[in-house]
C-alpha cells in the first residue's frame, strides 16, 4: 500500500553504541500517524538495533544489501534466513554505491529482488542516472532501462512488496539536492512507467522514494510533490537532531 516513508541508509557509519543509542531515540519518537519509517542498519548492529525498532509498530529495520543465494559457501556473505533472524523486514537493493563500486549488475538485483520476495520480505529498490547522463538530458531512458532489467520481471502480486527510491547520482552525498520539480518530473516519470507494465491501480499504490540530499530543510518541500512519497537519507539519517524532522516532513 502506497505509504510516506522516511528510510535511512546509515551505510558504514556509526559503532555499535551510537547505533543502537540512534535506533532508540528514533523508536522512542511519536511517528505520526501516516509515516513509516526505516532504519538502514549495517548489518553487525541489526540484532541489537531491533530490540528497540521491535517497541515501535511505525519503525522496521532494513539491511543494506544481501546475498542472492539461500545459504552455503558464500565467505563474508549474508543470507536472508538469517537477516530474518534478526529482524530485519526490508533489504536495500541495487543502491548506487553497490552497483557502482561493487559492480552488481541488473542481472545480479534481479536474482537478489526475486530471492527476498521469496523469502516474503520487502524491498527498497533503488535506481538513478550519474551526472553524464543527466546533463546529456538522458535520465527517463536510463531509469527506465534500470527499472525494465533489473526490477520489472517480477509479478504485480510481488510489486506490493516493494517501494521504488529515484536516486540521481549527482546529488548522493554531494549536497545537491535534486529540485523538487526535478524530483517530481522524475517520480511521475517512474510511476508511469509502473502504470505501463502493471497497470494503474498498481502505479498508484507503490510508494517512490526520493534520495540525494535530503535535509530538514528540503524535506518537506520535496514531500510535497504529488508523486513523491517520501526520501531515502544518507548523511541526515546518521543524527536523530536531523531524521527526526524529515520523519515529520510530511
Ligand atoms: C543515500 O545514501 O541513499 C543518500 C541519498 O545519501 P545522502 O542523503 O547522504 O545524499
Amino acid at each position: 500500500m502506497r505509504k510516506n516513508i522516511a528510510a535511512g541508509n546509515w551505510k558504514m557509519n556509526l559503532n555499535l553504541d551510537q547505533s543502537v543509542e540512534l535506533a532508540h531515540q528514533v523508536s522512542k519518537e511519536q511517528i505520526p500517524n501516516d509515516v513509516e519509517v526505516i532504519l538502514g542498519v549495517p548489518y553487525p548492529f541489526l540484532y541489537s538495533c531491533s530490540l528497540h525498532t521491535n517497541q515501535n509498530n511505525k519503525v522496521h529495520l532494513a539491511a543494506q544489501n544481501c546475498n542472492e543465494h539461500e545459504k552455503g559457501a558464500f565467505t563474508g556473505e549474508v543470507s536472508l534466513d538469517q537477516l530474518i533472524s534478526v529482524g530485519v523486514d526490508y533489504i536495500i537493493i541495487g543502491h548506487s554505491e553497490r552497483r557502482t563500486i561493487y559492480g552488481e549488475s541488473d542481472e545480479l538485483l534481479a536474482q537478489k529482488i526475486k530471492t527476498v520476495l521469496s523469502k516474503g520480505l520487502k524491498v527498497i529498490f533503488c535506481c538513478g542516472e550519474p551526472l553524464n547522463i543527466r546533463e546529456g538530458n538522458k535520465q527517463e531512458d536510463f531509469v527506465a532501462n534500470q527499472l525494465k532489467n533489473g526490477l520489472f520481471n517480477i509479478s504485480a502480486e510481488n510489486l506490493k512488496s516493494v517501494i521504488i527510491a529515484y536516486e540521481p547520482i549527482w546529488a548522493i552525498g554531494t549536497g545537491k539536492t535534486a529540485s523538487p520539480q526535478q524530483a517530481q518530473d522524475m517520480h511521475a516519470f517512474i510511476r508511469n512507467a509502473v502504470k505501463n507494465q502493471y497497470g494503474e491501480a498498481a502505479s498508484k499504490e507503490v510508494s517512490i522514494l526520493y534520495g540525494g540530499s535530503v535535509k530538514p530543510a528540503n524535506a518537506k518541500d520535496l514531500f510535497s510533490n504529488a508523486d513523491v512519497d517520501g526520501g531515502l537519507v544518507g548523511g541526515a539519517s546518521l543524527k536523530v537532531e536531523s531524521f527526526v524532522p524529515i520523519i515529520n516532513s510530511f
